[in-house]
């Protein structure tokens, strides 16, 4: 039985006992910008367990996820993974302890087989609430009586609450003893948390509800929630030695050792051919491995086959490496994997041809995974092609270091090279201990931890709008009705009033709030497109203003107004959007879709969009490559665009069934969770009635024309980088490019007026005039260097040379270089020294004669002697250098100075 016979047993299973199977929700959590990832099973019934939803009562899932904690451990142990799927069963207020840990028993013993005597359960010995006898007498109901003193009490660890007040109850955890030959010594039995005892299945009861006072009330529902980690329970079932040598990831340790075993020395060759030859017998394993020299290598493959998994699922779901948030999360994962795969021997960048071996793996369950397979791919090898750069700029760095180093390098420096570089700490400390230094370790993680708590705080503050405040609202509103993609005013009842905390009000005095409205034609900012603003009318009066308009959470439109009179919730309004500002947004958001296209049909249908923004004024699209596209390819894009214009293409809109996106190829944004049915846009001549023969097709929520000629033209007006790996196209359509035009026009009208030319003579007219600009700066710059030439210059012979002192007024460096320049090319063994004293400032030059330039004497080191008597600044090389600084002295001192050092 391999992982994905588990997985769908487990599914199975639960069908069997009246659970609905509900996919996975994505990596990415949907309408929560303070969740990172989604990181269990039951992050999505929430609404369930809140009372919000209540169309089903049973739930069971299998659940990607992904936790950030653990980076640092993955490898180090047999227990810590960054991606990992949870199978869970769930009951909302429905059955309870009994049946969960019944069919726990059943599942674990009859359809996995598991031998019941190696089976542990604990139950809450109680602590701050009673101690949980009902799970013990299931226990022992359900256990033949031998096992009985299998079962086991614990402490808090076996208590689960949400928060020091609410939901909260006992949990019982069911664990596997491996057996004798993973004992140690003082093994403290199935709590020890050691590798004979393996916690593999969570049943949390929650009943009680916590008061403020410690105490705990029964709930009115009580809930199950259960969580057991495939990974864990693959390994006991496939009999490994831990779940990197189970199907869910050897695939890619063996892709890893067949693709290199031949690059690396013969020492770390024999270590991957033993791994290979006893993976897949737990004893001959830990005895071959785990206790001999090959374990040295192991936390290198658990981190490669780790991390890679991680990576692809990020990437799948539309993450892209950065330096903030989850983008941070992604390229920390892909740079570890590569600096263990490096460590190894391997030289080149390898993570992405391992991307096949995940295959066998996944493409069963998440075929996600190899439908963007080519893209996966792509983002890998940009990334560590970037980071094998960085890596020999570090290199260079932490040379330099060494180099300078006093006997130690400071904590500052050595963080600079973990942050910017990628080095591990370890790696730094093993090269400095080799040349004899130390790191400061204690500044090096206040560094560290100093850089988290930024980056923590910089993704928090990254979503302006506080969904939290508009949680309590959105459980007890009804979704509001959307009319704006066929109207632009509307009228609706007012349904809700929330002040700036969220409290709902029934009236509300002149002023700020957000209201709810039950139907309502404003757009609310989504899909990178701005919220409609306009006004709000009582009957034919004005009364207010809608500036923003929110979906924070999803259902729920919530918007911002600045009222003038007191309104009352019940009462009816009528909402007008402001029209000219729709109609720009929608041809700068068509305006999207035609690029979007367009760059597929020159860049390769590999770029994708990483991004969007649009309003009334313009539109940005982020898009990923590796490269930086031509003028040529921009030229042809726009052509493309303007192309299907002048085809005179509508836009079709419809909703139709999710699974249609994939029948049809429509474009979906990576990571983007629809809703079924989902609204398709599309844009060709004959609309649905013939949907593969099209300009573009879209899942998309925004508001678009319906027909290309309210587009006009599209212009793309910029391209640039964004980041590593990201461009951006900046453009414009519609209305908003007529006024741009028009204000480029102004622009004209103004020089032709201050030129007194006609449009078409300007471009020459400015040639002419910059060559003009030329030639001036060339004649008054002759006209210096002469005058200069005629100043009084003092000639002092000092040991062989001869010393020449050349005052000036001017303190402009690039004059007096020049001057020195040509009194060097005149002279011959002279030392030649030009000074300009003004405002209680000196500059002064240095120069050797051309002939004398390669002797002994070095401007430098007089300029050097010279600044240091003086106090100032100076700087050159051996033939000219140059100084200044504040001088209060006299001109006399200077020259007496000058000749002091060279005598
Ligand atoms: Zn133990
Ligand atoms: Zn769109």
């Amino acid at each position: 039985m391999d992982s994905n016979e588990i997985r769908k047993k487990f599914l199975f299973f639960f069908k069997e006992h009246s659970h609905n199977i509900v996919d996975s929700s994505p990596l990415i959590p949907q309408g929560d910008p303070s969740l990172l990832f989604t990181s269990a099973g039951m992050v999505q019934f929430k609404p369930y367990y809140l009372g919000l939803k209540k169309d089903m009562k049973r739930a069971t899932s299998c659940q990607k996820c992904f936790r950030t904690s653990d980076i640092d451990n993955v490898g180090k142990t047999i227990r810590h993974l960054t991606f990992f799927e949870m199978l869970g069963n769930f009951s909302f207020g429905d059955y309870f302890k009994e049946e969960s840990l019944k069919w726990g028993y059943d599942f674990l013993t009859k359809e996995m087989q598991i031998n019941p005597e190696r089976l542990y359960f604990s139950i809450y010995k109680g602590g701050i609430a009673p101690k949980d006898e009902e799970a013990l007498s299931i226990w022992k109901k359900i256990l033949p009586q031998n096992l009985h003193s299998h079962i086991f009490e614990m402490g808090e660890d076996n208590f689960w609450s949400m928060g020091e007040t609410g939901p909260s109850g006992p949990c019982s955890e069911i664990y596997y003893d491996r057996g004798e030959q993973f004992d140690h010594k003082g093994c403290k039995g199935p709590s020890c948390g050691c590798d004979r005892y393996i916690e593999i299945w969570n049943h949390v009861f929650t009943q009680f509800d916590r008061q403020i006072d410690g105490s705990f009330k029964n709930l009115p529902t009580k809930n199950i929630d259960t969580g057991m980690g495939l990974e864990r329970l693959t390994f006991i079932i496939e009999n490994r030695f831990s779940p990197f040598e189970t199907s869910l990831f050897y695939p890619i340790i063996d892709k890893f050792i067949s693709n290199h075993s031949s690059q690396v020395n013969d020492k770390i060759k024999l270590s991957l051919e033993l791994i290979k030859k006893h993976h897949d017998s737990p004893q001959d394993f830990k005895k071959n491995i785990i206790d001999s020299d090959a374990f040295q290598i192991i936390p290198n493959l658990r981190i490669i086959a780790d991390h890679l998994r991680g990576a692809a699922f990020l990437i799948s779901a539309g993450v892209i490496p950065s330096n903030e948030g989850r983008g941070y999360v992604l390229r920390r994962l892909i740079r570890r994997a590569e600096r263990f795969g490096m460590i190894l021997g391997v030289k080149e960048a390898f993570l992405h041809e391992l991307i096949d071996s995940l295959d066998p793996i996944f493409s069963n369950v998440y075929p996600e995974l190899s439908k963007n397979k080519a893209h996966i791919k792509s983002v890998l090898l940009f990334e560590e092609e970037g980071f094998i750069k960085t890596l020999e700029n570090g290199e260079k760095y932490m040379n330099s270091l060494v180099k300078n180093s006093s006997g130690s390098i400071s904590g500052q420096e050595a963080f600079k090279l973990y942050e910017t570089y990628g080095f591990p700490l370890e790696l730094i400390k093993e090269i400095a201990n080799k040349n004899g230094i130390a790191v400061d370790e204690k500044e090096f993680n206040k560094a560290k931890n100093q850089a988290q708590e930024i980056s923590r705080s910089g993704w928090k503050s990254s979503g302006e709008i506080n969904t939290f405040i508009f949680q309590k609202a959105e459980g007890q509103l009804p979704p509001t009705i959307f009319t704006g993609y066929d109207r632009y005013e509307d009228k609706s009842k007012l349904i809700a009033i929330l002040d700036e905390n969220g409290n709902m009000l029934n009236t509300s005095q002149k002023g700020r709030s957000w209201l709810v409205f039950e139907k309502t034609p404003f757009y609310a900012e989504s899909g990178g497109q701005v919220a409609d603003t306009g006004e709000i009318y009582l009957g034919e009066e004005k009364i207010g203003e809608i500036i923003d308009a929110q979906k924070p959470i999803g259902k729920v439109f919530y918007h911002l107004s600045e009222i003038q009179k007191t309104i009352t919730v019940g009462m009816e309004f009528n909402l007008k959007i402001d029209k000219i500002k729709r109609i720009k947004t929608a041809a700068n958001h068509t305006a999207i879709h035609l690029i979007n296209s367009a760059l597929k049909k020159i860049l390769g249908e590999n770029t994708r969009q990483a991004g969007s923004f649009v309003n009334h004024e313009k539109f940005r699209f982020d898009y990923t490559i590796n490269r930086t596209p031509t003028l040529d390819e921009l030229k042809k894009i726009e052509e493309i665009a303007n192309n299907a214009i002048k085809e005179e293409y509508k836009v079709y809109k419809e909703l139709r069934a999710l699974s249609d996106a994939e029948k049809l190829g429509a474009t979906i944004l990576l990571g983007e969770k629809y809703s079924d049915p989902a609204r398709f846009v599309l844009i060709n001549k004959e609309g649905f009635k013939n949907p593969k023969d099209r300009y573009s097709l879209e899942l998309c929520g925004g508001t678009h024309v319906d027909d290309l000629k309210d587009v006009f033209y599209v212009k793309i007006i910029k391209d640039s980088s964004v980041s590593r790996g990201i461009r951006r196209i900046e453009g414009i359509s519609g209305y908003s490019l007529i006024e741009y035009m028009e204000s480029k026009n102004k622009i004209l009208d103004i020089l032709s007026e201050e030129l007194t030319l006609p449009y078409e003579e300007i471009p020459n007219k400015i040639s002419h005039l910059k060559e003009e600009i030329k030639n001036l700066k060339e004649e008054i710059k002759n006209i210096q260097t002469k005058k200069m030439d005629n100043l009084q210059k003092e000639e002092i012979p000092v040991k062989n040379y001869k010393i020449i002192f050349q005052k000036i007024n001017s303190s402009d460096i690039k004059i007096m270089r020049g001057l020195s320049d040509n009194l060097r090319n005149e002279n011959k063994n002279s030392i030649i020294f030009v000074y300009s004293i003004n405002e209680g400032k000196v500059n002064f030059t240095i120069g050797l004669s051309n002939d004398i330039k390669n002797s002994d004497t070095d401007a430098s080191i007089i300029a050097k002697k010279l600044s240091s008597s003086l106090n100032i600044k100076a700087g050159g090389r051996k033939d000219f250098a140059q100084g200044g600084g504040i001088f209060n002295l006299c001109e006399n001192n200077l020259k007496e100075k000058f000749l002091d050092i060279l005598k």
